[in-house]
């Protein structure tokens, strides 16, 4: 068994309505996926969180010191990759590049082996994983208080039961869209609230206490992801409990995160942290420290599948009868590519998905949509 090739791609589709959070705006969706293919014909795919062109600049990079190897001894191959960059690449895109590979190994080895990557992983601990929607961005077209009510109301209509909405614009104005969304929502629906690390310790605290009679299920990223200790001040400050980790790469970071007690909640971006193989490890390394695992998804169906594998397998942290949820965040900004470009039996029903115990990733890549949407 032989890796024959490691392909490459670059999609982008251009947005209809532009949206921005509190860093900047998208008008444009872009990604880096990529396919490896065996000597045997079979083939697995993955995908890099991150910038994608340079995404595809480590992938073609990594391919070198792949081809022609087992693609069933993913650590191995996980540890050439990291040896290889060790060196000038610690943190960030390359270690996305290297994601993008081992997400790709795993759904390889799925298909080659014919088993579901939770059953590789270790096993499938829950069927059904609870859902919550992440929107409710900015927009200059339209007035937000138009708008961020009906977006919210709309979700609890597809069946979730929790959502996550932007703040980040400035104290007085993110209350203002957090009274209205929790209006529109009621008090049973969990709301989530994610500053992109607009805020500095001073502010976060502000703001959080603000934001605590709303009864907020998470604060995420208030404050840099530099800024290690001003997160677990922030912690001895408020009641609503602190989620980041989208920035941190590899169980090193994420050891740092941990250590420092700076958070209540961990986010690791499967194709951004390392894989499957890294977020694995990771997983393990949170369960030291007692803290929970939701991670951070954003993408097409490939990161979908993969975070979907990647939750089922996960322990209750902790562990009890009735045990708390396992969530996963599925984006539901406009984005043709996750829409388009995977089949699927993944959907989510009154607020749940079900784990596809097909082969794999569980998903196909519909060519047309990759020729559709491909860039380079
Ligand atoms: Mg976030």
């Amino acid at each position: 068994m032989k890796i024959k090739s490691i392909e490459s791609f670059i999609l982008s589709d251009t947005l209809k309505k532009s949206f921005y959070f509190s860093q900047w705006e998208y008008s444009e969706r872009r990604i880096c996926i990529v396919k490896i293919t065996t000597v045997s014909g079979h083939v697995g795919w993955g995908e890099g969180y991150g910038p994608a062109d340079v995404i595809k600049s480590g992938i073609e990079l990594m391919s070198s010191y792949l081809i022609n190897e087992n693609p069933l001894q993913i650590e191995t191959l996980w540890n050439i990759m990291y040896r290889r960059t060790l060196d000038f690449a610690r943190r960030g895109v390359l270690v996305s590049a290297m994601s993008a590979i081992d997400v790709a190994l795993w759904d390889l080895k799925g298909k080659i082996l014919n088993l579901p990557v939770h059953v590789l992983l270790g096993g499938k601990k829950r069927d059904f994983i609870e859902a919550y929607a992440t929107g409710m961005y900015f927009t200059n077209s339209e007035k937000l208080s138009d708008v961020l009510p009906k977006e919210a109301k709309r979700y609890c209509e597809m069946g979730f039961t929790a959502m996550k909405m932007k703040v980040g614009l400035g104290i007085q104005e993110d209350i203002e869209n957090i009274k209205m969304v929790r209006e529109a929502i009621g008090p049973k629906v969990n709301l989530m609230i994610d500053a992109n690390h607009a805020y500095n310790l001073r502010e976060a605290i502000q703001l959080a206490k603000k934001a605590e009679p709303y009864n907020i299920y998470w604060f995420e990223e208030p404050i840099s992801p530099e800024y290690y200790d001003q997160y677990s001040e922030l912690r001895t400050k408020t009641s609503i409990p602190i989620a980041a980790g989208e920035c941190e790469y590899l169980r090193f970071g994420f050891h740092k995160l941990l250590d420092s007690k700076s958070v209540d909640i961990i986010q690791p971006d499967i194709c951004g942290t390392g894989g499957l193989t890294e977020a694995k490890r990771i997983a393990v390394l949170s369960s030291v420290y007692g803290i929970e695992v939701i991670p951070h998804t954003w993408g097409t169906g490939i990161a979908i599948s993969a975070a979907t594998h990647f939750i089922s397998n996960l322990d209750d942290v902790p562990g009890r009868l009735k045990p708390p949820c396992c969530y996963i965040e599925l984006d539901q900004t406009e984005n043709a590519l996750r829409d388009e470009l995977t089949i699927s039996d993944i959907e989510v029903k009154n607020g749940k998905i079900k784990v596809s115990d097909k082969p794999g990733l569980g998903f196909e890549i519909n060519e047309q949509a990759l020729k559709k949407y491909r860039l380079k």
